[in-house]
């Protein structure tokens, strides 16, 4: 049997039986690797580390997108930095926005994703809302006069070129990127595994932009099963009354969002510090 071993952690991991090697190759940036399991389905993996597979990369987008959004109330311009397979652009679509800038440091990330996961970002490469960059998410926010309502960071892991989208100049690049009641979103990796990375990651953005909570989502993909979120902002703007949530949800065409989740995934959260001591 053929078998993918993730390239993550040193002290335990994941492993997937392959049934079909869909794509192989070096990107130029990255080394990619497209193949299909019978649980997962279709997987992405970059560096040897799973970016998203078919069975709950919904979960993650939904999450990541629709938190910081309905949070906001009136996201008008958004920024997604990374994210290039197109799932959280099709999630944040969704709400009545402007305009979105998708930075992406991969282009062959994006077009692969469009060849071999059509219905993760589900043709919103061509809504005429949305602008895409080629280039690093960092050198970006860096040098853009623009200012926007929300900031996605739909990076990869904090190693090679995900590094840098963990930085304080960047935290500190996107809130002055940000508008007043701006919203900062970002993925923290595996609590549990990542406790104190996680909270190092929340002190940091809470000195950046004065306050920040974490919120969990589960994603099987990712080994332990249990993702940490993280939103950042001025203030603590991030879990507004269940009645409001509604309100703002009305017709919101999700499948595993929804108000009464976005107050469960906060409420969860102290579950992320139960090993903080851990030496991580
Ligand atoms: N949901 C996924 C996860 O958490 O594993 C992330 C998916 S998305 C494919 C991550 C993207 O971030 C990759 O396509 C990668 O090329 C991009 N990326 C990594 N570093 C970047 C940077 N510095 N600037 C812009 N994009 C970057």
């Amino acid at each position: 049997m053929k078998v993918f071993q993730e390239a993550l952690y040193g002290d335990h991991g994941q492993t997937l039986s392959i049934d079909e090697v869909v794509f192989a190759g070096h990107t130029g940036h990255q080394e990619a690797l497209i193949f299909t399991n019978p649980v997962f389905g279709k997987v992405l993996a970059l560096d040897g580390v799973v970016q998203l597979t078919e069975l709950d990369n919904h979960v993650y987008h939904e999450m990541v997108a629709h938190v910081p959004a309905m949070a906001h109330g009136m996201p008008r311009d958004v920024l997604i930095i990374g994210g290039g397979d197109g799932g959280t652009l099709k999630e944040m679509l969704k709400h009545p926005v402007d305009s979105v800038v998708l930075v992406e440091l991969d282009a062959e990330v994006i077009a692969l994703s469009r060849k071999f996961f059509p219905d993760v970002s589900g043709g919103a490469f061509g809504d005429r809302r949305v602008t895409v960059t080629i280039g690093d998410g960092a050198a970006y926010v860096e040098n853009t006069g623009r200012q926007f309502d929300l900031i996605v960071i739909d990076s990869t892991d904090p190693v090679g070129p995900g590094e840098v989208l963990f930085s304080d100049r960047f935290y500190r690049s996107c809130r002055s990127a940000l508008r007043p009641g701006g919203i900062v979103s970002l993925q923290s990796g595996t609590p549990f595994y990542h406790a104190a990375r996680l909270e190092r990651q929340l002190e940091a953005l809470e000195r950046c932009f004065g306050s920040a909570r974490p919120f969990l989502a589960p994603v099987p993909t990712y080994a332990h099963g249990l993702l940490a979120l993280i939103v950042a902002a001025q203030a603590d703007v991030f879990c507004p009354p269940l009645d409001l949530l509604r309100a703002r949800f009305g017709t919101l065409d999700t499948t595993y969002y929804a108000p009464e989740v976005h107050h469960a995934a906060f409420a969860a959260a102290p579950l992320c510090f139960t090993r903080s001591s851990a030496p991580r």
